[in-house]
Formats: structure tokens, C-alpha cells, sequence
């Protein structure tokens, strides 16, 4: 199982870094913060990473299948 996704609505500060990368998963709602779509399950774990990594306000927050936030530069 790969990685989950969600968005730190709080941090996110509307750059659309990760809707232009992969916009089968990633969108923005109606006050321009970034939600994730159910196309991210789609997204290869490396995808996912360079996507989260890409995040100017480290908003994306991915979890491993035991729930664990992973470290995106460990
Ligand atoms: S890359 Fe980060 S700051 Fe930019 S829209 Fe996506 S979640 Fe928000």
C-alpha cells in the first residue's frame, strides 16, 4: 500500500506547486487551499515524495500505511 496524503489546510499557502505537478491529485477548493483528490492513491510513492518535497510551506503530509508521518528529507 502506498503513501497517504493530506494537506496542513493551516500551512498551505495557495503556491499550486503541487496541483500543476500532478493535478489528477492534488486541487484547489474554493478558498484557494490545496486538497487532494482521490487520484493521489494513483500516485507512486516517489511521486508523492518529490511532490511533498516540492511544497514551499511543507503542507503536504504523507503517512505510511501504519500511520506514521514519513520524513520527507530523512
Ligand atoms: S504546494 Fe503546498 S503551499 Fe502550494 S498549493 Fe500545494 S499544499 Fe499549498
Amino acid at each position: 500500500m502506498g503513501y497517504s496524503v493530506s494537506i496542513d489546510r493551516d500551512a498551505c499557502i495557495s503556491s499550486g506547486n503541487c496541483v500543476a505537478d500532478s493535478p489528477s491529485a492534488f486541487d484547489f477548493d474554493d478558498d484557494d487551499i490545496a486538497v487532494v483528490k482521490e487520484g493521489a492513491a494513483e500516485l507512486p510513492d516517489e511521486r508523492l515524495l518529490r511532490v511533498a518535497r516540492n511544497c514551499p510551506a511543507g503542507a503536504i503530509i504523507l503517512r505510511d500505511d501504519e500511520g506514521n508521518e514519513v520524513d520527507l528529507f530523512g
